[in-house]
């Protein structure tokens, strides 16, 4: 089930957002805290269907979500996340 309210639960609510706001091996410590989120995916599709370009979201980085909308520009990605979660419930998903 989608999560409306998501950024209530997010795993780093209540940190700086400079420590998801970082540059270079800085975002691999920024993603750590993102492993653990129990809203990753809600995270992910917002940043995804919204562009936005800067910051670790969902545990990917601007650059991996870059990657990710050039290889599907088009996609509703709250559509593709749910349903991949909806299809698999136990699995973690990784896109
Ligand atoms: S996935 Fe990461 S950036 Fe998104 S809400 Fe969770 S901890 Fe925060």
């Amino acid at each position: 089930m989608w999560n409306q309210e998501w950024a209530a639960q997010a795993a780093c609510r209540g940190q700086h957002p400079d420590k998801l706001f970082v540059r270079g091996a800085e975002q691999n410590k920024a993603k750590q805290v993102c492993g653990g989120c129990p809203v990753r995916t809600e995270c992910l599709a917002e940043a995804l269907d919204n562009q936005i370009e800067w910051g670790v979201w969902g545990g990917m980085t601007e650059r991996e979500r870059r990657a990710l909308l050039r290889r599907r520009p088009n996609a509703s990605w709250r559509a593709v996340l749910e349903a991949a979660r909806e299809q698999h419930p136990d699995v973690v998903v990784r896109v």
